[in-house]
């Protein structure tokens, strides 16, 4: 008979991971995680200090119950690691009303009733002068909406879950996953390790152990940069709620920062592909600092058009821009968790859970079949 070194084996111990590492411990099964770098390190995508959390939702209705899960999780770590990671200061998202995302994300509120304001003409302006609005734009302000510290909520998830029993290895990077019917065999620097089941959350780097993905799983370069105001006082985070904007060639999303000292300002429209995540470019060129910096100038005069900060970051994107989250076609005892499309930080710990569910029961009473990795089978 085989010995297992754990129930299961969680690969990559980023966002994701460090979730369902919380959440697979609490069920009181045997965890064992692979990290190639540290926990809550710069590199993944839970780098670059805050994460928009929104629960009207304009990529789709179907996350407004998985969100408002989030939430309720977000305040349970809060709890269990006595550390405050999730801020409601509000959510605006700008943009004109007859674009399929501002439909979308009304959409989601009518349908779930969500507590929300729509502002337009002087009194959206009045209300929150540092956004320059167009005529034909309107303002939605979602009430359940703010900002996650993702660095501190990672390092405190893997903080619960090592203190509920999970091995979590760091600095161990996994070089093969090799299922089978009874169980599933791990090489992680040079050594093998046999586990019951295994769940991959490897973020941007999923193609390289999963390289039949590699077309649908797609590595994406994305810069974030910071810009300090011309006046303080109007971005601190009780008068400026975190932001999503959507224009032709931009989509600028922001963030106060926490000592209200600066903005978080970055374009997330078609971030360019990353052929080799082992390699992502870090450098910010001159262009993209003066694109971004062109539509704050043009959309937050309050802010010096220059950037102050500017760093850069991946995600794995899939065709659709949502996730993949179940079991793998074809891989036995193979659980896949990847391809959050820069949209997944905020859903984290319900996804996290909904991993350790299907995993330990078989199903989930969460509906997720908008993530169905049969989707994507015929790869
Ligand atoms: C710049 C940026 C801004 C974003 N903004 C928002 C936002 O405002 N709101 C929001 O909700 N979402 C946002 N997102 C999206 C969100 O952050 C991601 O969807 C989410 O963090 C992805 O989590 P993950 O676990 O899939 O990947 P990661 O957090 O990157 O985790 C993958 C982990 O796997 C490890 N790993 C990979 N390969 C191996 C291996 N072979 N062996 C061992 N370890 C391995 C990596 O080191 C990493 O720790 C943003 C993303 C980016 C990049």
């Amino acid at each position: 008979m085989l010995v297992m070194d754990a129930d299961v084996a969680i690969v990559g111990i980023g966002t994701m991971g460090s979730m369902a590492a919380w959440q697979l411990s609490k069920t009181g099964i045997s965890v064992i995680g692979f990290e190639q770098f540290g926990i809550g390190n710069d590199r993944t995508a839970a780098g670059g200090e805050s994460r928009l959390f929104r629960t009207a939702y304009m990529e789709g209705k179907e996350y407004v119950p998985l969100l408002f899960e989030a939430k309720k999780l977000w305040r349970e770590l809060e709890i269990e690691s006595s550390r405050e990671l999730l801020t409601l200061n509000g959510g605006l998202t700008i943009g004109n009303p007859d674009t399929d995302v501002i439909q979308s994300l009304l959409r989601s509120i009518y349908e779930f009733d969500l507590e929300h304001e729509i502002l337009q003409g002087n009194e959206a302006t009045e209300r929150f002068p540092q956004h320059r609005l167009f005529s034909e734009e309107i303002m939605v302000l979602d009430k359940n909406a703010g900002f996650l510290r993702p660095e501190l909520a990672v390092v405190s998830a893997v903080e619960r879950a090592e203190s509920l029993g999970a091995d979590i290895k760091r600095y161990t990077t996994v070089q093969g996953i090799y299922p089978g019917k009874n169980g599933v065999s791990i090489v992680a620097n040079d050594k093998e390790f046999q586990v019951r089941k295994v769940l991959i959350t490897t973020g941007a780097w999923t193609w390289k152990l999963l390289p039949r993905l590699r077309n649908q799983l797609i590595a994406r370069r994305l810069v974030l940069t910071w810009f300090a105001p011309r006046n303080i006082e109007e971005f601190k985070p009780d008068k400026f709620p975190v932001f999503a904007r959507m224009r032709k060639g931009y989509r600028l999303t922001g963030v106060p920062t926490l000592d209200g000292t600066m903005v978080k300002a970055s374009n997330t429209k078609n971030p360019s592909t990353v052929s080799e995540p082992d390699n992502l470019n870090r450098d910010v060129r001159n262009e993209e600092l003066q694109e971004v910096g062109e539509a704050v100038e043009r959309l937050l005069p309050g802010l010096l058009p220059n950037p102050v900060r500017a760093s850069v970051y991946m995600d794995a994107y899939t065709e659709d821009e949502h996730s993949i989250v179940g079991s793998l076609p074809g891989m036995d005892n193979t659980f896949l968790i990847s391809g959050f499309s820069g949209h997944g930080f905020k859903m984290s710990p319900v996804i996290g859970k909904i991993a350790a569910e299907l995993i330990t029961e078989g199903e989930t009473k969460h509906s997720i079949e908008h993530l169905d990795p049969y989707r994507y089978a015929k790869a």
